[in-house]
């Protein structure tokens, strides 16, 4: 039986490693939402709509039919890469930069219709493991089943670290914690979406399960 499978929490829980290696396992599409949420940020970045000092959060609604967000599937890989208007931007979003703007644009509430509508569609059809925020009480309330992941933000921001670090970009671990402390503060307290643990859901604190556990206790969940 093919089931849709939501996998929500905080900044750099892990969720997208367990949603792909799940997906592999399954045969179901992987969906990283928040990677839409970036291409989104990097589009207003690109036309100087956003910056430290202003958000031109107008010019952007106005914007949001002519932004063109597409996954495509990369063998070599083995996951979806995002393209924004037909143009591969899967390194330009994962930057810090991007991470600093991008929860204030996913604050817009015409932006977040926008995004769950494109979302609902891909995962039509079932067989979709998709992680995100909002994925277990927005955009597939239904889901059979749902997953929260938490640990503590110094376990988070250190994997953040060495990820960005391993990447080449010039960060500090006091930077990245800071960012991912107020990713969090700004995504629980959004008026739109906040992020919040569906009633349904398990949660799941990684700080204590290596990668194997946690995959094997999600699986579990699936074959129940
Ligand atoms: O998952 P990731 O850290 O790449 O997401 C980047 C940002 O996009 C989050 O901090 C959050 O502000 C936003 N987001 C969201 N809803 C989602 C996925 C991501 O608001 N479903």
């Amino acid at each position: 039986k093919k089931i849709t499978i939501a996998i929500d929490g905080f900044s750099s829980t892990g969720k997208s490693t367990l949603a792909k290696q799940l997906a592999n396992y399954l045969g179901y599409v992987y969906v990283d939402t928040g990677a839409m949420y970036r291409a989104v940020a990097f589009f207003a970045m690109q036309n100087e709509l956003i910056s430290t000092e202003f958000f031109d959060k107008e010019s952007l609604i106005k914007s949001l039919p002519s932004i063109k967000l597409q996954f495509k599937f990369n063998a070599d890989l083995g996951f979806a890469e995002m393209y924004l208007n037909d143009v591969n931007v899967e390194t330009e979003i994962r930057t810090i930069e991007v991470s600093r703007f991008v929860s204030k644009v996913a604050e817009v509430s015409e932006v977040r219709a926008k995004l769950v509508e494109q979302q609902k569609e891909m995962g039509k059809d079932k067989a979709i493991v998709m992680d995100g925020r909002d994925i277990g009480t927005v955009v597939f309330p239904e889901a059979e089943l749902k997953i929260f992941m938490t640990s503590s933000a110094i376990t988070r921001a250190k994997r953040r670290y060495d990820e960005l670090v391993a990447k080449g970009d010039d960060v500090t671990f006091e930077e990245v914690l800071k960012n991912v402390e107020e990713r969090d503060y700004i995504d629980t307290n959004r008026e739109d979406s906040p992020l919040v643990m569906a009633n349904d859901a398990v949660e799941i604190d990684n700080s204590y399960l290596n990668r194997k556990e946690q995959f094997d206790v999600v699986l579990e969940l699936v074959n129940d």
